[in-house]
């Protein structure tokens, strides 16, 4: 089944034309009310009227995480602070989080590019589905909850946590339809059958996944264990939120709802654009956005574009690949992005922690988990650190510390000075022993 029609079985042609009237209006208007955007169009002598086809996109400047951070909160929002109803946060590089304004229209396009997604799924009014991403500044949670609502069917807001009453909503509501983590999804499998539940006392056909890498395989367990389909569904915050794209009845490859994100894909080294079936870094312009649009956002997600338009489910979008890694250090840890930097951040700022640090991170029984060791600094060992008590205090305060920055917990393991060794990891503080089979 298909949501829009009009919009995601359009002609190519069409899609073309819209795309580039869109991208005209859209540098015309950060021109005038994002003095970044216009410093940035000026120092490279555009104006809008050079911006006539979506194939001029390429004159325009890229936009990085760090021009966010640079502008923090505000700085790249276009409409005035009267016009936004609603603000979500990402993790940024370090500190302070990436900032996201919506006016009523982008939450009203980011509804209708979710009901898409969620129709493609085979999911109607006359379903149950529940949510299972956090509520709260990240978008998962409320993103997908007004996708539901405004397709019509039923929404259960049960967020994360609380996994076993949520398996009891399941069998007792007979929800149909569950959003959440690839890993989530395992968890709750693992759950039910501890509690002795099997797949017949439960309703679930169809589960929408995202906010982290998955594989085949990861999918296969998912189906079998829980008796569903599942489908990759693809967003950033930065871009709008989950809907970004959306994979359909095939299950190959995510739909870009392209009337909305134009994407390109980008050699991150050289950033010269790449055809269709080459891998490099996905990079997304909010053809439509109010609050806070982007030009040519850099998402660091490493993919493929494929064109959809002989797709057997008579979209003719763009299809995106799986996520298969990152052109930055960026950890996913239950579905929350994580910075080695931010990690670092909160070392630096604690007096009695050595600036040397190891993130660990495992996957236990579906769930991820994040060691933090850290090194105590030789001054304060030789003053009596070396006794329990105060090595408690300290690892409970990093601890402390973490979470409030990065938002999941960590467990944290202060160890004596000159005894953490480096990895040769992705990142140096890195190791990551997640195995995605
Ligand atoms: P979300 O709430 O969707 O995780 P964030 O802005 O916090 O939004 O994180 C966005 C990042 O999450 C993406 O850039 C990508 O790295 C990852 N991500 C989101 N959805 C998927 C997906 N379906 N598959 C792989 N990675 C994903
Ligand atoms: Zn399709």
């Amino acid at each position: 089944m298909i949501w829009n029609n009009n919009k995601e079985c359009m002609s190519r042609e069409q899609m073309r034309a819209l795309q580039g009237k869109r991208l005209h209006k859209l540098v015309e208007y950060v021109y005038h009310n994002t003095p970044f955007y216009r410093n940035k169009l000026q120092e490279m002598n555009i104006t809008p009227d050079d911006i006539q086809t979506i194939d001029d996109i390429t004159k325009l400047p890229f936009t990085t995480k760090q021009d966010l951070r640079d502008n923090y909160p505000f700085g790249l929002q276009a409409a005035p602070q009267s016009e936004i109803i609603r603000i979500h946060a990402s993790s940024g590089t370090t500190g302070n989080p990436t900032i996201v304004g919506y006016t009523r229209k982008d939450i009203g396009v980011w509804s209708e590019c979710m009901a898409r997604c969620l129709t493609s799924f085979g999911i109607t009014r006359e379903d149950i589905v529940s949510v299972a991403y956090g509520y709260g500044l990240f978008t998962g949670g409320l993103g997908v909850h007004y996708g539901v609502e405004n397709l019509g069917a039923a929404v259960v807001p049960a967020s994360t946590g609380g996994t076993e009453k949520h398996v009891r909503l399941l069998r007792d509501l007979g929800i149909t339809g569950v959003a959440c983590t690839p890993s989530y999804a395992l968890h709750l499998a693992e759950t039910m059958e501890k509690m002795g539940i099997t797949k017949e006392q439960i309703k679930l056909k169809v589960a929408a996944m995202g906010a982290e890498p998955w594989t085949e395989s990861m999918r296969k367990e998912i189906e079998e264990r829980l008796g569903l389909k599942a489908y990759n569904i693809y967003g950033l915050s930065e871009i709008m939120g989950p809907c970004v794209s959306y994979e359909c009845s095939e299950q190959n490859g995510s739909h870009i709802n392209e009337d909305h994100f134009y994407p390109e894909i980008i050699d991150p080294e050289t950033l010269q654009p790449l055809s269709y079936g080459q891998q490099g870094e996905l990079v997304f312009t909010t053809l439509t956005k109010v609050g806070m649009p982007l030009l040519r956002y850099r998402t660091r997600d490493l993919t493929t574009l494929q064109p959809g338009d002989s797709c057997s489910c008579g979209r003719t979008s763009v299809k995106m690949g799986k996520i298969c890694g990152r052109s930055d250090d960026m950890l996913i840890i239950r579905g929350i992005n994580v910075f080695p930097s931010q990690v670092e951040s909160v070392i630096l700022s604690i007096p009695e922690c050595a600036p040397r640090f190891l993130l660990i991170v495992e996957r236990i029984d579906n769930m991820d988990k994040l060691t933090v060791q850290v090194e105590m600094r030789a001054e304060y060992f030789a003053q009596g650190f070396d006794t329990f008590e105060p090595v408690f205090k300290l690892e409970k305060q990093v601890s402390e510390k973490l979470k409030s920055v990065l938002s999941i917990s960590a467990k944290v393991e202060i160890k004596q000075p000159g005894t953490l060794e480096r990895s040769e990891g992705k990142s140096k503080f890195v190791i990551d022993k997640r195995v995605l089979k």
